[in-house]
């Protein structure tokens, strides 16, 4: 953690939870719904009323749908990939924990809904000071949250909405509801402070995604605040300074003037190439899942598209898409890139997209899904759908430079399944007179731990390999990827993902394989220089993350990145690794890994 100038006094400062990079100083806005909400309480006299104050429960719960599909739909583009917070909670609206509960206490207390819900509330609270594990307490949370949000729609109290924010502020409060994730987007905050939430709360991932400085856990900031108090919030450090004096706000103004020119700059230098220092040329291409995050990859300069993640159509939604639907999509896509390539990738429905289109279409239950049907097994026990799918990205790929990559694969029997598929694919379209591209270059992903070790027989027959450093990490290490009480367990620089990763590069070298990295490692700050360390020579990454990773590139030379990778290799310990990372990066690029 970084050191505090002496200037601060040790009671002014509130360690928590970094959660989003930045620093930012401004004025609080401390709002708490709790505070403000107004809670008639009544006791109802017969049961005709008590069928009433249902059907006014009912009421409440179709507006505060109504409010969160709302929210759904006007998401920005930075947060759409986020979509799924709030399909998590219009689950929740109907869950026994929140509206059955409520309900039980109308119907046998005969108290009102607003005390019912309070008193479910107070339940709620209840378990969340027993509970100590952070993803349970995250969900009794959403459900308190939800429980606030039907008061508000009950009183029909404007008190419990969030408040205009006024652009530079920094907004201190309990907890972000996935119905205000709209309002915090389009405001011009300065900062975000929550007292509830971790690392892998809701409030960190949407504020990465809007790339504002945020703090999260800062348990009871609200009550040592009142709004319009000046603080100073280090999203590096996990830090807020409460009411700073003139010395501090000096320090941390210098401070932030660097980073916002080291921003800018980074932004600025994006469309260069991003050339080690010794000469060595990173090919940089950025990954997306919907059309609206094309332009970011364009204007931060990446260089085509190196994963399109093509589940999208397929979610929350009761019919499938249709080949039209889907060919027009692919088209636009490619269009726009070229001449640049766009590698598309056929679907992965897996345990960590929504359920939806893909349990109709399959007729089963998620149960375990990183082990079942998904990735390519699935789209070879769907054929239908998957001709569906192929036929489209051959009919668009005359628009362009379109490369297919095959998700999951774990045999060369999977591998050739596809490839008789797209060939057949291929036929059909001659017969019809459809224009296509003969022989696509078809690649496949290496996720599944298997593939390191026929990678050989594979790079006979595949035209290039993408690793895909998050379901490699999860399959090697047996980690659920999406649940976060694994979540100290899921190590990118764990030796044995290391090696695996030199095993492919080398062999990619060796056979002529081109060999891109398409997981998260290939944007992280202390795994990106030991993918280029180990050879890696095309990364794909979140648009956001380009500009940075081709600075840090360009910053480098490819010889002190292999001493460094050779010094993680030795290392026994994903912790061992990490620490010497970091010492590596912080001495060399303290600017950008303060
Ligand atoms: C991966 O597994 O690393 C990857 C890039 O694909 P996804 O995250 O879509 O599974
Ligand atoms: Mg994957």
């Amino acid at each position: 953690m970084s050191q505090l100038p002496p200037s601060v006094p040790a009671d002014s400062v509130v360690d928590a939870v970094g959660a989003s990079a930045g620093l930012a100083i401004g004025e609080a806005l401390v709002f708490s719904r709790r505070r403000r909400l107004r809670l008639p309480n009544y006791q109802l006299s017969n049961m005709g009323l008590v069928a009433a104050e249902i059907f006014r429960l009912e009421k409440a719960q179709a507006q505060v749908r109504g409010q969160l599909l709302a929210s759904r739909g006007q998401l920005p583009p930075e947060l759409c990939g986020q979509a799924g917070i709030i399909d998590a909670h219009l689950l929740l609206l109907d869950d026994p924990l929140l509206a059955g509960e409520v309900r039980r206490i109308i119907w046998e207390e005969h108290r009102n809904a607003e005390q019912a819900v309070v008193r479910t509330i107070e339940k709620i609270t209840g378990l969340m000071e027993k509970v100590a594990d952070e993803y349970i307490s995250a969900r009794l949370a959403d459900v308190e949250m939800l429980a606030y949000a039907l008061i508000a729609a009950l009183t029909g109290d404007e008190a419990g909405r969030m408040p205009d924010l006024p652009a530079g502020a920094i907004l201190v409060v309990t907890d972000i509801s996935p119905a205000e994730l709209t309002h915090i987007a389009q405001a011009k905050i300065a900062g975000l402070v929550t007292e509830r939430g971790g690392h892998t709360s809701h409030t960190a991932i949407v504020a990465q995604a809007l790339e504002l400085p945020a703090v999260v856990g800062a348990k009871n900031l609200g009550s040592r605040l009142e709004s319009g108090d000046t603080v100073i919030l280090d999203g590096h450090a996990g830090r807020i300074i409460l009411r700073p004096n003139q010395e501090t706000l000096a320090f941390y103004r210098a401070r932030q003037e660097m980073e916002w020119s080291f921003k800018a700059e980074t932004i600025r230098s994006s469309h260069l190439p991003a050339l080690t220092l010794d000469g060595r040329r990173i090919a940089i291409l950025g990954n997306m899942e919907l059309e609206d995050e094309l332009p970011a990859v364009l204007n931060y300069g990446g260089e085509g598209i190196g994963l399109y993640r093509t589940e999208f159509m397929y979610l929350n939604r009761q019919a499938l898409p249709t080949e039209e639907e889907l060919f027009a999509a692919y088209r636009r896509v490619v269009e726009t890139v070229a001449p640049r390539q766009v590698i598309i990738r056929t679907l992965d429905l897996g345990n960590d997209k929504i359920v939806g289109a893909r349990m109709e279409a399959a007729g089963r239950g998620p149960d375990n899904q990183a082990l079942g049907l998904r990735g390519i097994r699935y789209c070879l026990s769907n054929r239908p759908l998957f001709r569906t799918q192929l036929r489209a990205i051959l009919r668009a790929s005359v628009f362009g430079d379109l490369k297919i990559m095959l998700p999951m694969i774990s045999s060369l029997d999977e591998l050739r399944q596809a490839r008789a598929l797209i060939v057949e694919a291929e036929r059909s379209l001659e017969l019809q007179g459809l224009p296509y591209t003969y022989d696509l270059p078809l690649g496949v992903m290496i996720e599944v731990p298997a593939s390191i070790f026929i990678a050989r027989e594979l790079a006979g027959e595949a035209a290039f390999f993408s690793v895909g450093t998050n379901d490699l990490i999860q399959y090697s290490l047996a980690v659920d990827r999406a649940n976060p009480e694994v979540s100290d367990m899921y190590q990118p620089l764990h030796p044995a993902i290391l090696r695996m990763l030199k095993i492919i590069l080398d062999l990619g070298r060796e056979t002529g394989t081109p060999v891109s990295i398409c997981g998260d490692m290939a944007s992280g700050q202390l795994t990106v220089c030991a993918l280029l360390g180990l050879g890696a020579e095309i990364l794909s990454m979140p648009p956001a993350a380009i500009p940075r990773v081709k600075r840090l590139v360009r910053m480098s030379s490819w010889d002190e990145m292999r001493v460094w990778a050779e010094d993680l290799l030795s290392a026994g310990t994903a912790r061992e690794a990490a620490d010497k990372a970091a010492r590596h990066l912080n001495g060399r690029f303290p600017e950008m890994f303060r």
